[in-house]
């Protein structure tokens, strides 16, 4: 902190393992009192921040997280917004990722951090990557620059040790303590003795005193297929040619490929007409790049758009985002390749 003034965060609680304990009569895991988060973390006492809390009635499993609760969410943080210098949201591991992504695209002007976090074990158990988590996640959602500026005005994933931008990130683990990953960009900032920034990277706000806007229209007929070896004419029309999808993922193989054969592209042909079809790889790490090779030209000729470094969590969440609020999926096409919150 460069002044004197008490730093003021609300810890916004979803659900997810992290606000979990032990019942010690039946050695059951059941989410506790939030509102009591500073007897379960009293190391969080040691910092001199004011730290609200706020909990989700009912809090959920993040496995059953809908574009409501990202609404929920954007509206809470909105109405909060003026009253606090930054948001520590504490979510079930299985969402997050998804959760981090459209949050990224919903809040509009975004000057102030979002920082998700959670954990793999409860908080109340012995060994929990929790307290860590939740202890690094509040010391960075309060830090600011040497403008006074908040460090990393931005929606993110803080776990085992790594900011992450949250529309870059996956969950890429269901044992380990680093659970996520972002892997085409490097960490936001590292925790060891210090919590090192990687100032290069972290975005600013062109103007800081822009009021928030939430834009909270989703349209979610969208749809994802993975392409692999084997997969019939019948698979890929029903999902390409239904009716309930405007757009669908296609998570193809390497830099953008997929199958050459003439009834795949056909259809894809014949559902680019109408739909819009977005091209990510099913790879790790790395970008679309539908040049290389002509399987991928064959697509491109086909219609399909390049989701070029995209994961699919924030494809997903993008294309809800962009097709809520237009109509015309021309402009959805041109938008989405269009780098609007630093998922490219
Ligand atoms: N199923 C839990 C959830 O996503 C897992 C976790 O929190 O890690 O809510």
């Amino acid at each position: 902190m460069t002044n004197n003034r008490k730093a003021s965060l609300l810890l916004i609680y979803t659900g997810g393992t992290i606000g979990m304990k032990v019942n010690p009569e039946d050695g059951t895991l059941h989410p506790f009192d939030f509102s009591q988060i500073l007897d379960e973390v009293p190391e969080l006492g040691k910092f001199a921040y004011r730290l609200d809390s706020f909990s989700f009635d009912p809090i959920i499993d993040s496995s059953d997280v809908e574009p409501a609760i990202w609404q929920d969410l954007a509206r809470i943080i909105k109405d909060n917004y003026d009253s606090y210098d930054g948001f520590v949201v504490l979510h079930g591991t299985d969402t997050m990722a998804y959760s981090a992504s459209a949050l990224s695209f919903i809040l509009e002007n975004l000057a102030k951090p979002v920082i998700f976090t959670g954990s793999q074990l409860p908080i109340g158990e012995a060994r929990t990557d929790g307290k860590e988590n939740l202890i690094s996640a509040v010391e960075i959602a309060a830090s600011l620059d040497v403008q006074g500026h908040p460090r990393v005005p931005e929606v993110c994933i803080f776990f085992d040790n790594k900011l992450m931008r949250g529309n870059r990130t996956t969950k890429y683990s269901s044992d380990n303590f680093n659970a996520f990953s972002s892997p085409n960009l490097a960490p936001l900032a590292e925790a060891g003795i210090t919590i090192r920034y990687n100032d290069g990277i972290i975005r600013k706000p062109s103007e800081w005193n822009v009021p928030l806007k939430i834009n909270l229209n989703l349209d979610t007929r969208v749809g994802i297929l993975k392409i692999h070896p084997g997969i019939t004419p019948e698979v890929v029309g029903d999902v390409l040619c239904g009716n309930s999808t405007r757009a669908v993922i296609l998570e193809t193989y390497g830099s953008g490929n997929a199958p050459s054969k003439s009834w795949f592209l056909d259809v894809v042909h014949r559902a680019a007409q109408s739909k819009i079809l977005l091209n990510v790889t099913q790879c790790f790490s790395g970008a679309v790049d539908m040049g290389i090779y002509s399987n991928g030209k064959a697509l491109q000729n086909a219609g399909v758009v390049s989701g070029q470094d995209l994961t699919t969590e924030s494809a997903l969440a993008k294309l809800f985002h962009l097709m809520g609020n237009c109509s015309d999926n021309k402009e959805v096409k041109r938008l989405i390749q269009e780098n609007l919150r630093g998922e490219i």
